[in-house]
């Protein structure tokens, strides 16, 4: 079983993996909470359904030992505040200063019907990261049933991540309503995708979507490829591109992935033409030019007019989307345009019916920036689990639920 079945949950401590990496700032307030909130539907169902929640996450990078500004505790107030605000009434959230260990045990222990305990940092263990069996068996000790709601790193195999899903029964662990969510949207893609399919990939590098590319080219019938690595896709095929980005090392890549893809009879669109800059500047000159015709000393920073055309086109004849990976430096408003209008296309082909997927650090937070994120299907909070899905690899946090 791995259909989130809250009704299994009455009466249960149900121990439940979130993603609450979020950032902090100098004192300890939390700068962007959206992955907190991602999951207090999760959190919410456990209590309604009369189970008690411990929470358990990693925060940050600690080098293997606790270290206060890793300390989930800075959570503990805000959490408390978003699912009070959230389930009208009040929710006092526990804190345990330890994950593991008899203070953890008897706090779980002592838990009440629609109780929250939050667990220290996991990755104060090194055992978390290396996806220690014993560590995680003492994990999983905590709760009656195991529920993983962190698709931030569902590709990870780490000990509460994925090993600790074998110490419960197949009808005792589950994906929690987020992952839930995300694993369909996902699948939706990759496996019932309605045609035509257009993935819009963008991004500085090549030599980070390469793999993400090849998989898609058995899957898209049209793959935009925009951003930096644009350029080297343009120089493999003999333009010029002046001081654009450009991953030598990538050129021949670059022409085997369009040599692929017209065997695979996949259409790759590439941007005709470019918004060019004397600099990387916000301040710097700029003019328009053909992508393959880039003068010596200027560097393409965004898609150009006939560009953003072509692609918002392809974009509404499709019935299912992804976008990965911004067209440009669109953090400076000059060559912002291009990212926006694949954002509008996209919300406009979805309202037309199109499925249409937004996943990765950068598009995400495009569509957040532009206002289009309640305009397309589904914004992934997964960064690279949702690159690892899309290049076709089983993520250890899916797999271990399945299994
Ligand atoms: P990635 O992390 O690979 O998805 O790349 C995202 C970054 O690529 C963003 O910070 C963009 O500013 C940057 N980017 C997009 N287009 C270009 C471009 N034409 N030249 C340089 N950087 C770009």
């Amino acid at each position: 079983m791995s259909q989130f079945q809250p009704a299994r949950l009455k009466g249960k401590k149900v121990l439940v993996r979130v993603d609450f990496n979020v950032p902090l700032d100098n004192d300890f307030h939390i700068t962007d909470d959206n992955r907190i909130r991602a999951t207090l539907p999760t959190i919410q169902a456990i209590l309604d359904a009369g189970g008690s929640a411990i929470l358990m996450s990693h925060l940050g990078r600690p080098k293997g030992g606790p270290e206060d500004k890793y300390s989930l505790r800075h959570l503990v107030a805000h959490l408390q505040h978003l699912l009070s605000n959230r389930m009208g009434k009040n929710i006092a959230v526990e804190f345990a200063d330890d994950c593991i260990g008899e203070q953890a045990f008897q706090k779980a222990a002592g838990l009440l019907p629609g109780e929250v305990l939050l667990l220290e940092n996991l990755r104060f263990y090194p055992e978390e990261e290396k996806g220690d069996a014993i560590f995680a068996e003492k994990l999983s000790k905590l709760g009656d049933c195991y529920v993983n709601d962190a698709f931030g790193t569902a590709h990870r195999a780490h000990a509460s991540t994925a090993v600790i899903a074998q110490f419960f029964a197949p009808d005792q662990k589950m994906f929690g309503l987020l992952m839930e969510g995300e694993v369909s949207s996902a699948e939706k893609i990759l496996h019932v995708s309605e045609k035509p399919f257009t993935a819009i990939i963008g991004g500085a590098k090549v030599s980070d979507k390469i793999l993400i590319i090849e998989n898609l080219l058995q899957r898209a019938t049209d793959i935009i490829i925009g951003g930096g690595m644009a350029y080297t896709f343009k120089k493999a095929m003999g333009g010029n591109i002046g001081k654009s980005l450009c991953e030598e090392d990538r050129l021949e890549t670059a022409r085997q992935l369009l040599e692929k893809a017209t065997a695979a009879a996949v259409t790759i669109h590439l941007p005709e033409d470019s918004v060019i800059a004397s600099e990387f500047s916000a301040q710097a000159e700029t003019a328009i030019a053909l992508s393959n015709q880039i003068p010596e000393g200027w560097m393409g920073l965004d898609i150009g007019p006939k560009a953003q055309e072509a692609f918002s086109a392809c974009i509404l004849r499709s019935k299912t989307i992804l976008w990965n990976g911004p067209m440009g430096v669109f953090e400076m408003q000059p060559f912002q345009a291009g990212t926006l209008s694949v954002a509008k296309a996209i919300a406009e082909a979805t309202r037309l019916g199109a499925f249409s997927l937004v996943g990765g650090g950068d598009s995400v937070a495009a569509v957040n920036q532009f206002g289009f994120a309640d305009q397309v299907s589904y914004v992934s909070t997964g960064g690279g689990a949702l690159l690892e899905y899309f290049e076709g690899k089983e993520l250890p946090g899916i797999a271990a639920i399945r299994s």
